[in-house]
C-alpha cells in the first residue's frame, strides 16, 4: 500500500518541524510528491496494459469473426459449387461473390481459345470495356501457373488491360486479382477481380477459396469438354450412319443416289451448295462436276458461281490436300464470287486424284472442324466405295440432262410422265403438268444473237428451278426442257389449282427477273399451259395435249400469262380458276 494513504497530512507540518525542524518538514514534503509521481505513472501503465490488453483481445475477436466469415462464406461456396454442373452458372456464382456491390468494382471472366482472348461473363464492368478488353502476354503467362495472383501499384498502372479500362471503370480501383482457369493443361481462361469476396485486401484465406473454386470451374470445363467431344462423335457417327444408309437405299439410279447424298452431306455440314466433281480421263486432267446441290440466289450470278467452285475444286484436285478457305484466302486465288467460306475435298483412290467435293457457304459462320471430318469421310467413302457406280452413274446423268440448262432432257421427262400418270392413275391421285414457252424468244435471238439467246434460255431455267425449290415441292417434281424454248414441270400428287398457282409464281418469278447479258437488259416473259390429270386429261398424251392447248391459249390472249385447261367431260363445272396477275383460263 502507498505511504502517501496513511499519512495525515493536516498533521505532517506539526510533527515535522517537532522532530527534524524546518529542514525535516521539506524533506518530508518532497518524499511524498515523490511517491505520488510514482504512484501516478504505475497506474498510467497499469492504464495502458489494460488497454492493449483489451485492444488485443478486440483484434482478435475481429478475426475470428473474419474467420468465421470466411469460413461461412466458404462453406456456402463450396456447397453451391459442389452441386453446380453447369461451368456458365458457376462462373456466374462466382463472379456474384467476388463483386457484391457492382458500384464498388467488377468481375469478368475471360474465354481463351486458339489464342483469341473473349469475355465470357462479367460484372460491374462497362460495355466498351467488355469490347475492348486487352490482356498483357505477361498476365497471361503468369496466370498459365493456376496461383492467383494481385497486379497492382506501377505494374497495374502500366499494363495494356488497366489502358483498356474506361476512367469510370478504373475508378476507386488500384489493384486487380486475377487467377487463370486453366483445362487440358492450358490456359482456358481468366477470372479478373477488383475484390476479393467483399474484402478490398486479400489474405491466404481467400486466395485458397478463390484457387479452389476456379479449380472446380476447370474440373467442370473438362467435363464439359468430355462430353461435347462425346455428343460430337456421336452426331458424327449418326451422319456417317446417315450417309451410308442413302448408298444402300434402292434408287431408280445412281444419279439420284448421290443427289441425296450430296443433299444431305450440304445439309449435315450446313453448306449453301455442295458440289462432287468426278474425273472422267486417268490423269484427271478432265473434272466434271457431277452433283451441284443448292441455291443460286440469282439466275444471272450462276456462271460466276459455278466458275467460283470449280476453282476452289481446282485448288484440292491439284494438291491433293484438304483446303478451306476464308473470304480473303479465296481472293488470294483469285476466286471472286459472293462465296464466304468453302471446303475442298479431293477423293484420291491409289494415290490418285479422282474427283472433288466443295462444299461452300455464303454466310459469316465459317465450317466447323466437325463438317471438315465429315466430307473428309464423304469423299474418303465415295472414292474408296462407290466410285465404279459413280462413273456409271456420271454416263448415265450426261443421257438424263440437258446439256444448255442443266434441266432433265425430253427423254427422262418422257420416262418419268409415263410413270406418273401410271401411279396417279392407279392410287386415284392427280398428276398435273406444266407446258411453258418463253415468249418472242426469236426476238431475243435475233436482236441480240444465238449466244445471249443461250444465256437467257439458261437463266430462265434456273429461275424455274429456284421458284420450286422456294415452292419446297416435293421430290418427284421434274422440271425439264421440253423443246428449243419450251420447258415442262410434271407435278405428280399436285391438283389443278395447286399447279395454277406454281405456274402464277413461276410466270411472275421469269416476268420480274432482269435477264442481264453483257450489260444488255433483255426483257423476258412466258406464258404457260397448266392441265391435271384426272381433270383434263386421262393418259400421257391427252395431258400433254391439254397442256399445249392452254400453253396456245394463253399465247393467244397476249402471252405473259397462265392458262388451265379445258375439262375433258363436258358435263364437269368448267368455272374457270381465278388467278393473280395476267391469269386466264380457257
Ligand atoms: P412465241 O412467243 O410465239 O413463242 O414466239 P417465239 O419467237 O418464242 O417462237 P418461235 O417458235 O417462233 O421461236 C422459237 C425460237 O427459239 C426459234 C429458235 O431459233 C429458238 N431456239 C430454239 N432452241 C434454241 C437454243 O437452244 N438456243 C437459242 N439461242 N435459240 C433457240
Ligand atoms: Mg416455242
Ligand atoms: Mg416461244
Amino acid at each position: 500500500m502507498p505511504l502517501i494513504s496513511f499519512v495525515n497530512w493536516d498533521a505532517i507540518p506539526g510533527v515535522a518541524h517537532a522532530a527534524f525542524g524546518g529542514w525535516g518538514v521539506t524533506a518530508l514534503g518532497v518524499i511524498c510528491i515523490l511517491q505520488y509521481v510514482v504512484y501516478l505513472q504505475r497506474t498510467r501503465a497499469n492504464q495502458d496494459e489494460t488497454a492493449s490488453a483489451f485492444h488485443e483481445i478486440r483484434s482478435e475477436l475481429d478475426n475470428i469473426q473474419k474467420d468465421h466469415r470466411i469460413t461461412r462464406l466458404e462453406n456456402r461456396l463450396l456447397r453451391e459449387f459442389v452441386s453446380e454442373t453447369d461451368v456458365d452458372r458457376a462462373i456466374r456464382v462466382l463472379l456474384n461473390n467476388l463483386i457484391p456491390n457492382t458500384d464498388r468494382g467488377f468481375a469478368v471472366s475471360l474465354e481463351i481459345s486458339d489464342k483469341n482472348i473473349s469475355v465470357g461473363q462479367s460484372r460491374g464492368l462497362s460495355r466498351e470495356a467488355r469490347k475492348a478488353l486487352i490482356v498483357d502476354p505477361e498476365i497471361l503467362a503468369r496466370a498459365a501457373g493456376g496461383e492467383p495472383f494481385i497486379l497492382e501499384g506501377q505494374e497495374f498502372r502500366t499494363s495494356c488491360l488497366a489502358g483498356s479500362l474506361t476512367v469510370a471503370d478504373r475508378r476507386h480501383i488500384h489493384r486487380l486479382f486475377i487467377i487463370g482457369i486453366e483445362s487440358e493443361d492450358a490456359l482456358s481462361g481468366l477470372v479478373i477481380a477488383t475484390h476479393m469476396f467483399h474484402a478490398e485486401t486479400a489474405d491466404q484465406r481467400h486466395f485458397a477459396l478463390l484457387k479452389q473454386l476456379v479449380q472446380r470451374i476447370s474440373e467442370l470445363r473438362r467435363a464439359a469438354l468430355a462430353l461435347e467431344s462425346q455428343r460430337h462423335e456421336l452426331t458424327r457417327t449418326n451422319d456417317i450412319l446417315e450417309l451410308r444408309a442413302i448408298t444402300d437405299t434402292r434408287f431408280e439410279s445412281p444419279v439420284d443416289m448421290i443427289q441425296e447424298f450430296m443433299t444431305a452431306l450440304r445439309g449435315k455440314t450446313a453448306a449453301n451448295r455442295a458440289v462432287l466433281y468426278i474425273s472422267t480421263t486417268a490423269e484427271g486432267v478432265s473434272r466434271n462436276s457431277f452433283v451441284r446441290c443448292g441455291t443460286v440466289p440469282n439466275p444471272n450470278v450462276e456462271r460466276q458461281l459455278c466458275q467460283a467452285e470449280d476453282a476452289i475444286a481446282a485448288q484440292a484436285h491439284s494438291t491433293l490436300t484438304t483446303q478451306v478457305f476464308n473470304r480473303t484466302d479465296l481472293l488470294r486465288h483469285g476466286i471472286r464470287s459472293f462465296l464466304t467460306h468453302a471446303l475442298a475435298v479431293p477423293l484420291v483412290r491409289k494415290g490418285a486424284t479422282v474427283g472433288a467435293i466443295c462444299l461452300s457457304r455464303d454466310s459469316s459462320d465459317k465450317f466447323h472442324d466437325a463438317d471438315l471430318e465429315l466430307a473428309m469421310w464423304a469423299a474418303d467413302y465415295l472414292a474408296g466405295t462407290i466410285l465404279n457406280a459413280l462413273q456409271h452413274a456420271q454416263v448415265e446423268q450426261r443421257a438424263r440432262t440437258d446439256g444448255l440448262t442443266g434441266m432433265a432432257n425430253r427423254a427422262s421427262f418422257d420416262e418419268a410422265i409415263k410413270n406418273e400418270v401410271r401411279s396417279a392413275n392407279e392410287t386415284d391421285g392427280y398428276c398435273s403438268l406444266l407446258l411453258l414457252d418463253i415468249d418472242r424468244f426469236k426476238v431475243i435471238n435475233d436482236k441480240f444473237g444465238h449466244l445471249v439467246g443461250d444465256h437467257v434460255l439458261r437463266s430462265a431455267a434456273q429461275t424455274v428451278l429456284a421458284s420450286l425449290e422456294r415452292l419446297r415441292t416435293q421430290d418427284r417434281v421434274l422440271a425439264a426442257r421440253y423443246g428449243g424454248e419450251e420447258f415442262a414441270v410434271l407435278l405428280p400428287g399436285v391438283n389443278e389449282t395447286g399447279a395454277a398457282r406454281m405456274a402464277e409464281v413461276i410466270r411472275t418469278a421469269i416476268s420480274d427477273h432482269t435477264f442481264v447479258f453483257a450489260g444488255a437488259t433483255i426483257p423476258t416473259t412466258v406464258s404457260i399451259g397448266v392441265a391435271t390429270l384426272p381433270k383434263h386429261a386421262e393418259d400421257v398424251n391427252q395431258l400433254i395435249a391439254a397442256a399445249d392447248g392452254a400453253l396456245y391459249y394463253a399465247k393467244e390472249s397476249g402471252r405473259d400469262r397462265v392458262a388451265i385447261a379445258r375439262s375433258t367431260d363436258p358435263r364437269r363445272d368448267d368455272t374457270p380458276v381465278t388467278l393473280p396477275g395476267a391469269s386466264q383460263s380457257l
